[in-house]
């Protein structure tokens, strides 16, 4: 209760100020996008400001490739921020590795109050002593041994050529408190903490270092973001309440799993947005099943918009349990979604991937109003964009290739050549070839012939789509028109006699 009071309170007294600070090394992932999407949702929530800000202090691993991938990921996702790359604020550089006179000026401040030291231990030195006292049973961490060099130590080693790192003076005593919003308090023994390394000795910050000093540079209210975090948390608090800084509020955001259990993993499935996105999913979907993952309004509403997003999120109803990213639900989700378009909206969508597949080259060639007719008669059966391919294939091929199997279990039969004949010979003679006439003249032959409704359709379904499952036959016959129905039908009578 009195977390909730003092997020409240935090919230009505200062704007809200929340950041998305990824790490350029790849494309964006669904847990890094469920991590932008929360913070987005709270700042749009109580009409805050939501920050994008690149840590890109890695730079091996960093890349310009990664900037725009993670870029043009939440614009496609329609996060939009209002401080960040290409979007200027008060608070800025956005981008770390331009930011390296703020971490130095800081760190210069620890060495002068005793709270950071330099260190001139070597990568190699460093890994021998950490196996030795692992071997030794003894903690692993840093010993501290540079924080006791004379200033004639130091030269020497410089002296030497040693690059020197700055430890951050951890304090020992005591614990730190993480009062987690989602979570409630955890308790964290400052004597299991090492003297982290704030510089490494390439001259740039460390992680925890620089979200610190740029958290707190950026006037961030509350540091949302994923569980994995929470051992880092204590370490930032040392420094806030070191460096004399504001604390901001902390809300750490539950793991997502795979439906086996395991951490969510490419042996999943898609797992970046940019997949999800060639794959066929709307961005609306995307959101409304992420902001589901961890989170839920009353249990049991599943579709919101982004409107109902903003209005009914909140960090107290983030839960504390892992979630179970379902696949399964998300398409069932994106075909909500899409039954949702209008028919004008899902054609535009549709054309570019008809195109990519080389079904046509431009949408005139086959002709806008029958691409919409295509769209109306597999809307309702589309879980993502690009099933539209298998759906409809039949529509824009010359020739369709019936599988043999097919073939045996549904034209190779009794009767089979006179329904297919019949209804050649019927369809010939309609004059205005739409669906009234077409459906007419298809529902006349099961009584002419006398033989079931479903033994005259399925072989004429085959025949014309190739396929024992397709969308209303009156309708897909109408989209074909006379000349390429007929010629259909001839050939599947060719088969019927082979
Ligand atoms: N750059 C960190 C990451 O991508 C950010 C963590 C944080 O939000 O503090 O995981």
């Amino acid at each position: 209760m009195l977390k909730i009071f003092v997020l409240e309170v935090i919230c009505l007294n200062k704007e809200v100020r929340v950041r998305f600070a990824p790490s350029p090394t790849g494309v964006l992932h669904i847990g890094g996008a469920r991590t932008a999407l929360y913070n987005w949702l709270f700042a749009r929530h109580h009409g805050g400001k939501f920050i994008l800000r690149i840590e890109d202090t890695d730079k091996n691993r960093s890349t310009e490739e990664a900037i725009k991938a993670i870029n043009i990921s939440l614009k496609w996702l329609g996060l939009d921020w209002d401080e960040g790359p290409e979007i200027e604020g008060s608070y800025g550089p956005y981008r770390q590795t331009e930011r390296l006179p703020f971490y130095e000026e800081t760190v210069k401040k620890l060495i002068n109050a005793g709270m950071a030291y330099k260190c001139y231990c070597s990568p190699e030195e460093l890994e021998k002593r950490r196996k030795s006292a692992l071997k030794a049973g003894k903690p692993p961490g840093y010993d501290g041994r540079c924080k006791k060099l004379t200033e004639k130590e130091q030269k020497n080693y410089e002296r030497e050529g040693r690059n020197c790192a700055i430890r951050f003076a951890c304090p020992k005593e005591e614990k730190t408190i993480v009062s987690d919003v989602i979570r409630g308090d955890i308790l964290f023994q400052n004597s299991v903490l090492e003297d982290f390394v704030l510089i490494r000795s390439n001259g740039l910050p460390t992680y925890n270092f620089a979200a610190v000093v740029d958290d707190a540079a950026m006037k961030i209210t509350h540091v949302i973001r994923g569980i994995d975090h929470l051992s880092n948390t204590p370490k930032q608090i040392l420094l806030y309440l070191t460096l004399d800084l504001p604390v901001p509020a902390f809300a750490h955001l539950p793991m997502i799993l795979g439906s086996d259990g395991k951490p969510l993993s490419k042996r999943h499935g898609a797992t970046s947005v940019e997949e999800y996105k060639k794959e066929g999913y709307l961005p609306e979907a995307i959101l409304n099943y992420l902001a589901l993952l961890g989170w839920s309004y009353d249990e049991k509403t599943t579709i919101f918009s982004i409107q109902d997003l903003i209005e009914k999120f909140s960090l107290e109803k983030v839960s504390k349990n892992p979630a179970i990213f379902d696949n399964t639900k998300l398409q069932w989700m994106n075909g909500c979604y899409i039954r949702e378009l209008s028919t004008d909206k899902l054609t535009d969508f549709l054309i570019p991937i008809w195109v990519d597949a080389g079904f046509f080259e431009k949408s005139s060639d086959f002709g806008i109003e029958k691409l919409k007719m295509i769209t109306t008669l597999v809307q309702e059966r589309m879980k993502c964009l690009t099933d539209v391919l298998e759906l409809t294939d039949f529509f824009f091929k010359e020739e369709i290739e019936i599988e043999s199997k097919v073939a045996d279990k549904v034209l190779r039969k009794p009767e089979v050549l006179r329904v297919l004949k019949t209804a050649s010979d019927k369809l010939k003679e309609i004059e205005k070839f739409d669906i009234e006439n077409v459906e007419a003249v298809l529902r006349s032959i099961p009584a002419e012939l006398d033989i079931k409704p479903k033994f005259v359709f399925q072989p004429i379904r085959v025949a014309v789509t190739g396929k024992t499952v397709s969308p209303p036959l009156f309708e897909t016959i109408e989209v074909f028109g006379k000349k390429k129905t007929l010629k259909r039908l001839k050939l599947a009578q060719g088969v019927v006699e082979s």
